[in-house]
């Protein structure tokens, strides 16, 4: 490698981080994975994208592409192999100030994205985290706190930059490489390094965010009840619903509905939240009138050693009920792990199965398990985490890729339905004939 190295140095403007650099301890790992790369690259520009695209395949070493470095499954290292961090491709700048497009560097986090669109009354819907990068989290879906209002994040994406794996640099847009722009958008990073997304925002007034809690004992009715409500709730209403939570008490924890009401006027969002309030006995009520940008939480990383195993799907409507009654009952368990249901339907369900590499718009609700812990808790709960997910497996659809902490063939099976799977195959095949973006939920060449 070191030749080919060498060679980079030549025509790279950025950082070159190897083993033994004072800034390597910070730059090997990602947030929740530890690794031990042979080489970290952090471009400054485009044209130190392509040039590190190019010298991994020279390298013939494998490739990491680190957007915010929040994957559960740990894509943004590797062991021996290149990174390509794009931390400082994070520029947001809004483009067309009439038409709220707004273009953001692929290394971006969603807090720098909001520092900026705040002052200016805008947002996008994205995540609840800061720290969270645009890239990872818009290339496989973007569910947060507007998204039953203004759908996904990759909904609201109007064109992206794309480094292929050819060291090419192309638009994708509903015009050009319009194949490109329907992969990317949902397909994760298997199709190149975006290096910039143009997304089109909303005006954002301040809303109304909080959780509203409730005994565990009442987990089963208020889970169904909250399920309910959503359903004919306005849109501007998007939830998340936590319980089991180990660090509260685990079966013993209250279970919290996280709510955001997208709008300021105090007697719309009275209706739309008080039906959740009746749901139960309230414990805790801290809904309050908040800055958007305010909403979104700063992330944590985890001491090392922890590591966090994380599982996901879907419910359709007609699975929401069984679906339900079961996280209900695992909640209640010996050591359950947390457990989160969040609201989809929506903006994500009126645009067609087939308009994006995200199929799963018929979804109601999304909903994961987690469980963290040292590699020994870990393996003493794999058992009972096989056994909860059989029981669900007759009921659910797919998975969300942006929360699985594995990337196995059934994984890859769940996040793409056969029909979706086999498109992006050959998208693949055009883009990245040779698998070099393969650190993903990877989509082989067809
Ligand atoms: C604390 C926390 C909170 C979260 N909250 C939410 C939430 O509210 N809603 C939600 O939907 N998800 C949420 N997630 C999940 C999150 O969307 C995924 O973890 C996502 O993969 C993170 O993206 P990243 O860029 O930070 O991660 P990375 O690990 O850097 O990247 C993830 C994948 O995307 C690829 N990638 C990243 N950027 C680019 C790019 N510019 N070009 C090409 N490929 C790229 C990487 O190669 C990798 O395969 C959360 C995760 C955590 C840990």
């Amino acid at each position: 490698m070191s030749a080919t190295l060498e060679a980079l140095r030549r025509e790279f403007g950025g950082d070159i981080i190897e083993p033994g650099a004072a800034a390597y301890e910070a730059a090997r790992s990602s947030i929740l994975v530890s690794g031990s790369p042979a080489v970290v690259l952090r471009p400054k520009d485009v044209a130190d994208v392509r040039a590190g695209v190019r010298f991994a395949t020279r390298a013939g070493l494998p490739l990491s592409v680190r957007g915010g470095g929040h994957a559960f499954a740990g894509f943004g290292t590797n062991d021996g192999g290149v990174v390509i961090d794009l931390s400082n491709l994070a520029t947001v700048e809004i483009v067309d100030p009439e038409r709220h497009r707004v273009r953001i560097g692929g290394g971006a986090t969603w807090g720098q994205v909001a520092a900026v669109l705040a002052p200016r009354g805008l947002a996008i819907s994205s995540g609840d985290t800061k720290s969270v990068g645009v890239g990872g989290l818009t290339l496989s879906g973007g569910i947060g706190w507007k998204v039953r209002k203004y759908g996904l994040a990759l909904d609201n994406v109007t064109e992206a930059e794309v480094v292929t794996a050819g060291g090419d640099v192309v638009r994708a847009s509903a015009l050009e490489h319009p194949d490109l722009f329907w992969a990317i958008r949902g397909g994760g990073g298997n199709f190149g390094i975006v290096t910039a997304f143009e997304f089109t925002a909303h005006p954002t007034t301040d809303v109304f965010h909080g959780r509203i809690t409730f005994p565990a004992a009442e987990v089963p009715g208020v889970l169904r009840g909250w399920a309910d409500h959503l359903r004919t709730a306005p849109e501007e209403l998007s939830s998340i619903v936590s319980f089991a939570n180990p660090f509260a008490g685990g079966p013993e924890a209250p279970i919290e509905i996280h709510v955001v009401f997208d709008g300021d006027d105090e007697r719309l969002a009275a209706q739309a939240l008080d039906p959740i309030r009746r749901l139960g006995t309230v414990l805790e009520d801290d809904v309050a009138l908040t800055p958007y940008a305010d909403t979104l939480v700063d992330g944590v990383t985890p001491p090392p050693g922890i590591q966090l195993v994380t599982r996901s799907a879907f419910a359709d409507r007609a699975a929401v009920p069984a679906v339900l009654d079961i996280l209900a009952e695992v909640g209640a368990s010996q050591r359950p792990p947390f457990i989160a249901v969040r609201s989809v339907g929506g903006a994500v369900s009126r645009v067609p199965a087939d308009a994006t590499a995200y199929a799963h718009r018929a979804a109601e609700l999304m909903f994961a398990t987690t469980v963290a812990g040292p590699a020994p808790v870990i393996d003493a709960a794999r058992p009972g985490l096989e056994g909860i997910w059989r029981r669900l497996a007759p009921h659910t659809s797919g998975a969300y890729a942006n929360f699985l902490a594995s990337a196995t063939e059934e994984d890859v099976a769940a996040i793409y339905p056969a029909p979706t799977y086999q498109r992006l195959a050959a998208v693949k095949r055009r883009y990245d004939p040779a698998n070099l973006f393969a650190g993903n939920h990877n989509v082989r060449p067809q």
